[in-house]
């Protein structure tokens, strides 16, 4: 494949490895404890999100920077094997976006999130990907890569008649010239609060941030499934009931899904339904980008 053959899904956003340690307890500060091994797995929201649309079947590509270390390497090569475009996966000396993760035994996690070569995402390297972007159905972001290059890139895809779709993950303030592009602006209930400066009933919300400006958006409750919301009104999408292992990337595969069906020219709530099932389907199995279905397997229901 190669810029302008038309994918489905780009997604401009973060490669990150997840290095995570078990522990008893967090340690205090200035104190030492004791983990458990050290595991190192593929992840970044933009990584999840195009691992996740590639296993789907989707003719996927990713714009972003890994480092060139030993991570860059890992990262890369899980892309590959998904099968998502490189061509516009950039390389930036010094060290690769790497999540700090601690999961105690009750299952929470803390993170600390380096950008490392995230940060180096330019406006430039998005005017260098201009075919990759106007040649896609859906471009996909999130918040982990610079603002500038999230607004240069949204812009060039709803100019070239892209449609643009938005996880404001990590939450952030961001302009409303972007929100407006989003179509749809994706939220988790917190993402959601955090926008809208409040909590409120999930439907509320719903038309609180459609309010806002973006053409349509989705809220999404975890195991109580998500919202949508544009000009014909709300619908509730239902999640399947299924037995939760892992949520880690969760999100990740519902927006890829969700992405992909809306690329294939389904309607929102249809996609959004179908995206429930995918989301479902992640968090049966450990891990985020491990946990992603692949185009033909058994979705809960
Ligand atoms: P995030 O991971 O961004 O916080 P959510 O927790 O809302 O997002 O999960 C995204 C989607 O994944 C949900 O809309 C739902 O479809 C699915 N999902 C998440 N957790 C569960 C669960 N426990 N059971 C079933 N589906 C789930």
């Amino acid at each position: 494949m190669t810029d302008g053959a038309g994918h489905e899904v780009v997604v401009v956003g973060s490669v990150n490895a997840d290095l995570v340690v078990g522990v008893d307890r967090r340690p205090g500060p200035g104190e030492t404890v004791l983990g458990s091994d050290l595991a190192t797995h593929p992840g970044g929201k933009g990584a999840n999100q195009a691992v996740a649309a590639a296993r789907l079947g989707g003719r996927t590509a990713i714009l972003g920077r890994i480092g060139d270390d030993g991570h860059g390497e890992l990262l890369r090569a899980a892309l590959g094997a998904a099968r998502v475009d490189l061509a516009h996966l950039l390389l930036t000396p010094g060290p690769s976006g790497v999540a700090l993760i601690t999961v105690d035994p009750g299952g929470d996690n803390s993170i600390i999130v380096s950008p490392g070569a995230n940060a180096h995402l330019t406006p430039e390297d998005v005017a260098n990907a201009r075919d990759l972007i106007a040649g896609a159905a859906v471009v996909s972001f999130q918040l982990e890569v610079p603002q500038p290059a999230v607004l240069a890139a949204a812009r060039a895809a709803a100019d070239a008649g892209a449609r643009v779709v938005l996880n404001l993950s990590p939450a952030a303030e961001v302009p409303a010239e972007l929100l407006a592009l989003c179509d749809p602006l994706v939220v988790n209930e917190h993402e959601a609060a955090f926008l809208l400066g409040e909590r409120g009933e999930p439907e509320a919300m719903a038309r609180a941030l459609l309010a806002r400006g973006p053409r349509s958006v989705v809220v999404t409750l975890g195991a109580d499934g998500a919202l949508t919301a544009d000009a014909a009104g709300v619908t509730a999408v239902p999640s399947p009931r299924v037995e939760a292992v892992d949520t880690t990337g969760a999100g990740d595969a519902f927006t890829a899904a969700l992405c992909l069906r809306l690329a294939r020219g389904d309607g929102l709530a249809a996609a959004a339904r179908h995206a429930a099932r995918v989301g479902a389907a992640a968090v049966r199995k450990a891990g985020a980008q491990t946990s992603y279905p692949k185009a033909g397997d058994d979705l809960p229901s």
